[in-house]
């Protein structure tokens, strides 16, 4: 293995209310990887997420990303072009829902345009037919003139999925992407993700709130606890011991039989 897309080295998070998030997290991602993140609500996922893109500060540690540390970038222009290469997807998709999805996707583009480009909404027929190519792949390019809050939970979150395509990223962090959907909309999202991370080579951080779905798509999983690392494996790595001092005593793995 060569040098790591990713390299998260003591990284602490403690937010001004005093809670600590994150505890001396230390983690390294190779390019290609599908990596899942699982633990329970409130252990720290989301919070690793937004220090990756510096959508947070953390307390202490280093991030390295493509062996640069991110932690040093200190002009906004940097900061964008790092977000740019980091696609990003929320459990709540994070659509304008008044815009067709065309519009959305293309929302991708913003960080390259000037103010009054994007106030006017200019886009190049280049940049049109590539968002309208990132629909296709994910079985959508019908809707792209539909507005998108005409569309169902499982469109919208493909939608955000082309978006984040359209900026042309070489990782995609997803914070729970399938947590507001019914599951078997969950396996088309997660597939799509899978798709794109085999067949574009783009590297997938994906936190997911159950172990349910981790099996199926992960080359490799971490579990947070209580703002610690205590898992770092191979799906099947997960026995049941595990998974209890993952979730809790007492708790149930459904993976096995539910989907
Ligand atoms: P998860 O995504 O696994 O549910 P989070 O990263 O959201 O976990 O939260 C980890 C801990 O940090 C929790 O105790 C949560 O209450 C706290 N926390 C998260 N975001 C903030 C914030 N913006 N301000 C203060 N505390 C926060
Ligand atoms: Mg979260």
């Amino acid at each position: 293995m060569g040098t790591p897309l990713l390299s998260v080295r003591n990284l602490v998070k403690t937010y001004p209310s005093g809670v600590t998030a994150l505890k001396n997290v230390t983690l390294d991602v190779q390019q290609g990887e599908f990596l899942v993140v699982i633990g329970l609500s409130g252990s720290g996922k989301s919070t690793l997420l937004r220090c990756l893109n510096r959508l947070q500060e953390p307390t202490s540690g280093q991030i390295l990303f493509e062996g640069r540390d991110i932690g040093s970038l200190q002009k906004a222009q940097d900061i964008r072009s790092l977000r740019k290469k980091m696609g990003m997807i929320f459990q709540h998709f994070n659509l304008i829902p008044r815009q067709s999805v065309l519009k959305n996707v293309l929302m991708g583009r913003l960080s390259e345009k000037s103010t009054w480009q994007s106030l006017l909404g200019i886009f190049s027929e280049a940049e049109k037919q590539e968002a309208l190519n990132n629909l296709k792949l994910v079985g959508i390019g019908d809707k792209a003139l539909v507005r998108a809050d005409q569309l169902s939970g499982g469109q919208k979150q493909r939608v955000a999925i082309a978006r984040a395509l359209t900026q042309n990223p070489i990782l995609l962090l997803a914070d729970e992407p399938v947590s507001s959907l019914d599951p078997a909309t969950c396996h088309v999202v997660m597939d799509y993700l899978r798709k794109i991370n085999q067949e574009l080579g783009i590297t997938v951080i994906v936190n997911l709130h159950f172990l349910s779905l981790v099996r199926q798509y992960a080359t490799r999983v971490v579990a947070l606890k209580d703002g610690e690392l205590v898992f770092t494996g191979k799906p099947e790595e997960i026995t049941e011991e595990w998974f209890q001092r993952i979730y809790g005593e007492g708790a149930h793995d459904f993976s096995k039989n539910d989907l």
